[in-house]
Order: C-alpha cells, then sequence, then structure tokens
C-alpha cells in the first residue's frame, strides 16, 4: 500500500508549489493513474515516493513505512521504476540491464539466470535473441518491454510508471499496454502510473487521481470518473464523448438477456467478455438493434439490446445527478 499524506513540493523560483497538498492512499494490488495535463506535477508526485526528488513537507508510506526513515537505495529495491526515455543503461547488454536490481540484491547467478529469462518471455521477448544485446540494437517497443522486465527483475511489490507507453507508435503502444494488463492481473503489483491521455488512464487505472495545478481534483474509478466528474475542470479533461467512453468498462454481462427468442440476430454475435462498445460496434457494423451473445464454444447465450445500453446509461447518469439536475428555485 502506498499512502501520500499532504505533500507539497516547491521549487525554488515558482510562484505555486508543483506539489499542493496532495493526499491519497493506493491500495494494495491496484492500479493508480495519476492523470492530467504537461506540469500539473504528475512527475514530481511519482518522484517523491521513491526519494528521488524529497517533498517540501508532508509523508509518504510504502507498506506501512514512513519512506524518510529507509535508506533512499534499500527503498528502491522494493519499488521497481519504468520511464520513458533514458530507461535502460545503454553500455550494458539487455541481460545486464535486467540483472541489476537482482545483482544488487546479491542473488547467486543461476536464480539471476532464470529470472531474467522467465522475465523475458514474461515480457514476450525470445531470451536466446535478446540477451546479449544492447539496447540501441532494440526497437522503441523491445526497449520498453525490457523496461518493464529489468523494473519486475527484484519482484518488488511496488511499481512507478512514469509515462511508461507513450514514446512508441499506437499499434505497440496498444500491445504493450494489453502485455501489462495481463502481467498485472497475474502480479497484483501496487502501481502509480502516470500519464496525460485520458483513454490510457481508463484502460490501465483501478482508480484515477485526476491533478490539476498540483492539486488533487479527483480520485476515483474510471467509472465514476466518466459518469460524475467533480467538476468542469475533470469534465472538460476527460472529453465530451464520456458516454461513449465509458462504454468500454462495462461489460456486455450487466445487461444481458439470457433469454433468447429472437433466433434471427444469431448471425450478429459477440463473445461473452466483450463491452458494451464492441456490442456497440457490431450493431452499427450489421446496422442492427440487437446482437447474440456466443461463449467460447460459439453456443448462443444471450442477447444485448440497443434500448437496454441506452436505459443503463442513461440510469447511471440519473443516480449520479447528472440528468436530473434542476436549477428550479422558487424562492421569490
Ligand atoms: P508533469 O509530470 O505533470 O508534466 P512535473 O511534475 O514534471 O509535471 O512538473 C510540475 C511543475 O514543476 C512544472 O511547472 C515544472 O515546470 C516544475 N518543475 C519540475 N521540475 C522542476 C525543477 N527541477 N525545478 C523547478 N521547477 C520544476
Ligand atoms: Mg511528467
Amino acid at each position: 500500500m502506498i499512502k501520500i499524506k499532504n505533500i507539497v513540493k516547491r521549487y525554488p523560483g515558482m510562484e505555486r508549489p508543483a506539489v499542493d497538498n496532495l493526499s491519497l492512499e493506493i491500495n494494495e494490488g491496484e492500479t493508480c493513474v495519476f492523470l492530467g495535463p504537461s506540469g500539473c506535477g504528475k512527475t514530481t508526485t511519482l518522484k517523491m515516493i521513491n526519494r528521488i526528488i524529497e517533498p517540501t513537507s508532508g509523508e509518504i508510506c510504502v507498506n506501512g513505512k514512513n519512506i524518510m526513515d529507509q535508506n533512499p537505495d534499500e527503498l528502491r529495491k522494493g519499488i521497481g521504476y519504468v520511464i520513458q526515455k533514458v530507461g535502460l543503461f545503454p553500455h550494458l547488454t539487455v541481460y545486464d540491464n535486467i540483472a541489476t536490481v537482482p545483482r544488487l540484491l546479491k542473488w547467486n547467478e543461476n536464480k539471476i539466470n532464470k529470472r531474467v529469462n522467465e522475465l523475458l518471455e514474461m515480457v514476450g521477448l525470445v531470451p536466446e535473441e535478446n540477451n546479449s544485446k544492447y539496447p540501441n540494437a532494440l526497437s522503441g517497443g523491445q526497449r520498453q518491454r525490457v523496461g518493464v522486465a529489468r523494473a519486475l527483475a527484484g519482484n518488488p511489490p511496488s511499481m512507478l510508471m512514469d509515462e511508461p507507453f507513450s514514446a512508441v507508435d499506437p499499434v505497440t503502444r496498444t500491445q504493450l499496454q494489453n502485455e501489462f494488463l495481463k502481467i498485472q492481473k497475474k502480479l497484483k503489483k501496487t502501481i502509480c502510473f502516470v500519464t496525460h491521455d485520458i483513454d490510457e488512464a481508463i484502460k490501465m487505472g483501478d482508480r484515477i487521481a485526476i491533478i490539476n495545478e498540483g492539486s488533487l481534483v479527483q480520485y476515483d474509478t474510471p467509472e465514476n470518473i466518466l459518469l460524475n466528474p467533480a467538476n468542469e475542470f475533470v469534465e472538460d479533461f476527460v472529453g465530451p464523448d464520456r458516454s461513449l467512453k465509458v462504454l468500454s468498462l462495462i461489460n456486455i454481462k450487466s445487461i444481458m438477456k439470457e433469454n433468447i427468442k429472437n433466433k434471427e440476430s444469431n448471425c450478429y454475435s459477440v463473445p461473452l467478455d466483450a463491452t458494451l462498445r464492441e456490442a456497440i460496434a457490431k450493431m452499427l457494423e450489421c446496422n442492427t438493434n440487437s446482437v447474440s451473445v456466443v461463449d467460447d464454444k460459439n453456443s448462443l447465450v444471450g442477447s444485448v439490446d440497443m434500448r437496454d445500453i441506452q436505459k443503463y446509461i442513461g440510469r447511471a447518469y440519473d443516480e449520479n445527478g447528472q440528468e436530473e439536475k434542476s436549477d428550479i428555485n422558487v424562492s421569490n
């Protein structure tokens, strides 16, 4: 667990603090995304967690221990760190890059060897082909993969990731995001993930911390941020299509009808793990208002209707007071 309490960071010469009394808690095994415009204080906050930057005031605890009571080198061995640039040591091979922390932890070479190979496979690289390469012989995507492997090497309970996938092309980026989600599902690290991209935040985060000018504006699940933005800043930041964005967070199971009467829609189907967004996409492609749902054996298990999607999203807005806001005030 990572606990940030009333953290302030003032840089000399800056009128306002770069980070201004920020408090939040990240639960064990969850990914918290720091989201906000450039210069809002995301990187500064992240770097205070592993003491690359010292806070002006406030307190940070990692796994129940105040970070100021720990030796910075010892602290960092327990916190994996992935960044967009500068990432790998250019004079070290892929193998030696990944082996950095295990060596600091004084593991024996056998154990290190096993760990490096296992990690390379986990991030989708063939060990024999990549172990002895230097970073400049890798593509951008491969470099980021090695960066993730290196951060995981010492099996740290926590990870800090600063725009880890933003320097690669969109296709590679989607791949890296999906691979990392798979890894995180298995490893359940406690993660701070920085991005300025709302779509990445929605995809990667269990919770999103929206930051503006050093202050925390809203800290909530992606679904609640989209359906119930705390103020105009959040509303503008998530964009005018937030009811479309939220569709990709909701599984069709939440509105699927299991009782199939309409066998006709059979030819247009989506899998059971599809999102509402995928169901609507299929409806648009097939010029229909309803699609069938099939299981992994391709047997029909239910159907999803456009009307039900509309009702579901509409009701969510109602519950959050978005639609029902009425400022009729009969005080005269
Ligand atoms: P973000 O990662 O959200 O883009 P940063 O945390 O890097 O933002 O920066 C927050 C603010 O602090 C910015 O206004 C930036 O110019 C300023 N800043 C960052 N690092 C320093 C520094 N070393 N000295 C002075 N100002 C800094
Ligand atoms: Mg930054």
